[in-house]
């Protein structure tokens, strides 16, 4: 039987819309690859470091409610690699946790919410690759999925406010995090406070970081930068040093710090693959990353197919909330029906959609990626982790053999056609070639596939 609305992803913007959506009586099937819902922010069974002044058991508590009274159709472990329009509808194809099995299975809806969320963002550096340096989203989730620590001198480094939020989770852990190494100089910030205080819910956040750090005494380095992880077999030290506004070492203020693990995030990439599969509209948004196009009730330029949370561009928990619960409305409207809320609560929640979004736009601002980073990049850096390709190669391919585009990059030197397809170099290879980033963003936004599924599996549907 199609379900009325098919939610991909379980994370907070998912809930949200499913929530709206049982609530008005349509039948819902909530699909998300993880074990559990919540996403990454309520990653396992670790309270998240952020209230956000956000019920957020509420809303669980409803969800779980409306799966037993209304029947939420909610699959975990499933994994949607395709997404297609057919007729008035959607095809939604899914496969199970094995990815060697063929477990796959077919869906079909009247309206899709995506709300896929995002992944960090990584750039290359020497030593980047050596076990021990991982994002800072894996530390976080090291700690908050497994209880485990990444190591027993921690250095947290890259830019933006999840810097502290992962430095929050790991000394909460019991862990010892030696500093925080932020490159870009927060007091940008100060100068966008207009648009930062209508969001004042995050003062209390900050407050609470600031202090635990305080409490650790965790030194806070601002336009400090890692240019280099060393080791033999495993990270033993990093080299720090302070940069210029672009980011460029300044000679002279190198230091060598000794410890075993580094957690290093430069932001989040929204997760697009869905959207594209379809021809959904992308932008770029104000982070410089692509995300999907939505309107102001969260539909895509695809009919009947709405976009939610990171996904639609990066901003936090409460804009991911207030995404999902307006996408919600506007899949039950797609569907004939009434939407179980109110006129005033529906316009309350497109304000706060517009407020959480000026935010994040002023944070983007404020913890810019600049380019002062790619002056590391020696010829033995590995640029793309899967297929295992330097720095040299790349470079070589737009130096020596004429390439003029990413694609033709990926061509010649195979970065960017291994397990992630690009997902995380991508973004370093254009900025090594100096590619125009947007172009080919939104160029490269289509992947037929969304997750590995096996050949036979694909093959035993036609
Ligand atoms: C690693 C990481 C750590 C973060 N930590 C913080 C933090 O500490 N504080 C903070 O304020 N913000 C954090 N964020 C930002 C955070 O993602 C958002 O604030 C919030 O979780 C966004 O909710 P969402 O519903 O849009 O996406 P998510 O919470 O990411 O949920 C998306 C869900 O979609 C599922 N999914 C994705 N693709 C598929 C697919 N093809 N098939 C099936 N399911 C799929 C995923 O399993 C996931 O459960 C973090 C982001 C990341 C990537």
């Amino acid at each position: 039987m199609p379900s009325d609305i098919v939610i991909v992803g379980g994370g907070v913007a998912g809930i949200a819309a499913a929530v709206v959506a049982a609530r008005s009586g349509c039948s819902v099937t909530l699909l998300d690859s993880g074990s559990a819902v919540g996403g990454q922010y309520y990653r396992g069974a670790k309270s998240p470091e952020s209230g956000s002044g956000l019920s957020y058991e509420a809303l669980r508590r409803a969800f779980d409610e409306l799966v037993v009274a209304r029947g939420i159709d909610r699959r975990l472990d499933t994994y949607v690699y395709s997404l297609a329009r057919r007729d008035s509808g959607f095809v939604v194809r899914t496969r199970g946790d094995d990815r060697h099995r063929g477990d796959v299975d077919v869906l079909e809806s009247r309206a899709v919410v995506i709300a896929t969320g995002a992944f960090d963002k990584q750039l290359p550096f020497p030593g980047w690759t050596l076990p021990g340096v991982m994002s800072g989203g894996g530390a976080q989730a090291l700690v908050k999925g497994s209880d485990v620590l990444p190591g027993q001198r921690i250095v947290v480094a890259g830019t933006g406010p999840f810097l502290l939020a992962v430095t929050y989770a790991l000394i909460s852990a019991g862990g010892n995090v030696i500093a925080v190494v932020e490159a870009n100089d927060p007091v940008g910030l100060a100068r966008h406070a207009w648009s930062v205080l209508p969001a004042a819910g995050k003062s209390a956040d900050l407050a609470k970081f600031v202090t635990a750090l305080a409490k650790k005494r965790v030194p806070y380095l601002r336009r400090h930068r890692v240019r280099r992880a060393s080791g033999t077999g495993h990270l033993e030290s990093v080299t720090i040093s302070r940069v210029d506004g672009d980011w460029r070492g300044i000679a002279g203020s190198e230091r060598i710090w000794e410890c075993d693990a580094l957690a290093i995030g430069y932001g989040f990439t929204a997760q697009t693959d869905l959207a594209g599969q379809v021809g959904a509209r992308m932008r770029i948004g104000s982070d410089g990353g692509l995300a999907v196009e939505v309107d102001e009730r969260q539909r895509t330029s695809v009919p009947a197919l709405m976009a939610a949370g990171e996904t639609t561009g990066i901003g936090g928990v409460d804009l991911a909330r207030m995404e999902g619960l307006i996408a919600g409305v506007a899949a039950v409207e797609q569907c004939g029906r009434q939407a179980a809320l109110s006129d005033a609560a529906i316009a309350r929640g497109m304000r706060d959609v517009l407020k959480l979004r000026r935010f994040a736009d002023a944070l983007h601002f404020a913890f810019p990626v600049r380019d002062g980073w790619r002056d590391d990049v020696d010829d033995q850096t590995l640029v793309c982790r899967c297929e295992e390709v330097s720095a040299s190669k790349v470079r070589g391919a737009v130096s020596d053999l004429g390439a003029r585009d990413a694609r033709s990059v990926k061509l010649l030197t195979r970065a960017g056609m291994g397990w992630c397809q690009g997902r995380i170099c991508a973004p370093a290879v254009d900025a090594l070639c100096r590619f125009d980033s947007a172009a080919s963003l939104i160029g490269g936004s289509y992947r037929p596939v969304a997750v590995p599924v096996p050949l036979g599996a694909i093959a035993a549907e036609s």
